[in-house]
């Protein structure tokens, strides 16, 4: 059934400013939400200030978009939000909650607070009478290593049964990243050359041209392992590898997704550069001394019948010459050069753009005209002009007060992708220097070992077809 009432732990915080107001108010004017939203902080604001609050993420993110605030629909809004003030700390906030929450009988929790409050907050939750048939949301970090993942789903599962529990990685309601899923299996071309016959190797790039912008202190206590390869990276080289699941459930899609990431080796320090761009040390709130990565690349290998045999390179940066993320899936040359070109011909690839652009392309080769047979590569390309995407927050908040969590991810796969890189993250060695605005630090260029080295994302595509 869905989800009756939506309670919203740190609503006066940043993530709710910038996130959570705008996907709500756009969930009631395009979805027809509508139920009670409850907020809880401890500012010792009253709802008008609340209410405010919310008008003015709504004004913000209104004028990123070059519009105004629908006023007629942030009343309707603002009519459905409430506040409990009140510490997390304190039983008496909770029995608050569940006088406001009257007769709901399935409300929805979002933590949006940091995970160092998860543990109380739930348990007050089940003391007041506020967690029986509720959902709860969290957002990630899910953990800070494979130890402290494994004690934060305990912490849940005291409280909450797994598919009760929606873990947030706003990356898996993404468009582009779903249409991996999609192309992968509603076409029949891809899965007979999908493995170690056919594909090479695979490359996964993910490109930031800023740097840390004023979250020096939030970014010291991460770094891109924890940042973006732990989640975003491995959950993207799923939806890549996975076998075919048996349906698009959230069971089915989490039980072949559990079974690419257990097969997934843990990632040995030999194959991984860590590197940090020069200046780095001088932002604010980051040590002068700091050993944080905001450069990563690495080798991964995943065991399985398919891939053995096919490594995936992996890198992600800030301060690199662009911001993009991309996939290159290259295959293997013919088994015999039929033809005498002067240069060895490129192999065949996919490429996945997946930001900021979304493009699907085949690079081939053609026939050059001519008396030879001399070949240039073309790309077929599959552009995805659509409507402009729905923001990932409004999705995922939909899909769970109906209860849907196929795009969350599961107990299971947050542990199995922490145990990848767990080994790393306990013996990081030394960061690599890079120049911003550089590809990181020239070690990573031996990460990959064959002769063309990494794609370059900037290189203009050969001619479209
Ligand atoms: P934040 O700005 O620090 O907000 C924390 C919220 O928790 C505030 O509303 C604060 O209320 C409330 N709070 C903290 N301690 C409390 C207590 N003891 N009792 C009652 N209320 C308490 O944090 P955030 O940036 O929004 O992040 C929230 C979560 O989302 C974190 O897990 C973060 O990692 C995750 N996240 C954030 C972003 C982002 O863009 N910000 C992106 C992805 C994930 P008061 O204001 O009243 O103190």
């Amino acid at each position: 059934l869905p989800s009756d009432a939506l309670v919203f732990f740190g609503a006066t915080g940043d993530l709710a400013y910038k996130q959570i107001f705008p996907a709500l108010q756009a969930m009631m004017l395009r979805d027809g939400l509508d139920l009670p939203i409850i907020g809880v902080a401890h500012s010792g604001w009253s709802v008008e200030q609340l209410r405010q609050r919310a008008h003015d993420s709504l004004a913000q993110a209104a004028k990123n978009h070059g519009g105004d605030v629908d006023e007629a629909a942030f009343a309707k809004f603002a009519a459905r939000l409430q506040y409990v003030d009140g510490d997390y700390n304190d039983p008496a906030t909770f029995t608050q909650l569940k006088q406001v929450l009257g007769s709901a009988k399935a409300p929805l929790h979002y933590l949006a607070i940091p995970p160092s409050l998860f543990g109380v907050v739930v348990k007050n939750l089940q003391q007041a009478g506020c967690a029986d048939n509720a959902r709860v949301v969290v957002e990630k970090p899910f953990g800070r290593d494979l130890a402290s993942a494994q004690a934060l789903n305990r912490t849940l599962h005291e409280v909450f049964p797994e598919p009760a529990i929606f873990r947030i990685d706003h990356y898996l309601g993404k468009e582009p990243v779903q249409n991996l899923l999609y192309f992968r299996f509603a076409n029949t071309v891809l899965e007979p050359v999908w493995n170690n016959r056919y594909v090479d190797s695979v490359q996964i790039t993910m490109a930031e041209q800023f740097g840390v912008d004023g979250r020096g202190s939030f970014y010291e206590g991460v770094g891109a392992i924890r940042d973006v390869l732990q989640n975003h990276l491995l959950q993207v080289t799923s939806l890549l590898a996975m076998d075919a699941p048996i349906g698009n459930d959230p069971v089915s899609l989490n039980a072949e997704k559990l079974r690419l990431f257990r097969a997934m080796r843990p990632l040995d320090p030999a194959e991984v550069v860590r590197g940090q761009f020069d200046g780095y040390r001088k932002v604010e709130g980051v040590a002068p001394d700091s050993n944080v990565e905001t450069f990563v690349a690495l080798c991964l290998h995943i065991d399985t019948w398919r891939w053995a045999g096919v490594p995936f390179y992996i890198r992600a940066g800030k301060s690199l010459p662009i911001t993009t993320t991309e996939v290159m899936v290259d295959m293997k040359t013919p088994p015999l050069s039929v033809f005498d070109e002067i240069t060895p011909p490129q192999s065949n690839y996919f490429r996945f753009r997946l930001s900021p652009e979304v493009i699907i392309a085949e690079g081939m080769r053609v026939k050059r005209p001519g008396e030879t047979m001399q070949g240039d590569p073309v790309e077929l390309v599959a552009r995805h002009h659509a409507e402009p995407e729905k923001p990932p927050y409004e999705r995922l908040l939909a899909d769970a007060i109906r209860g849907d969590n196929a795009l969350f991810t599961s107990d299971e796969c947050v542990e199995a992708a922490w145990a990848v890189v767990d080994r790393v993250l306990q013996h990081p060695g030394s960061v690599s220097f890079y120049e911003p605005g550089s590809w990181g630090p020239a070690e990573a260029a031996k990460i990959v070992s064959s002769a063309e080295g990494w794609h370059d994302p900037q290189a203009e595509a050969s001619e479209p077809c």
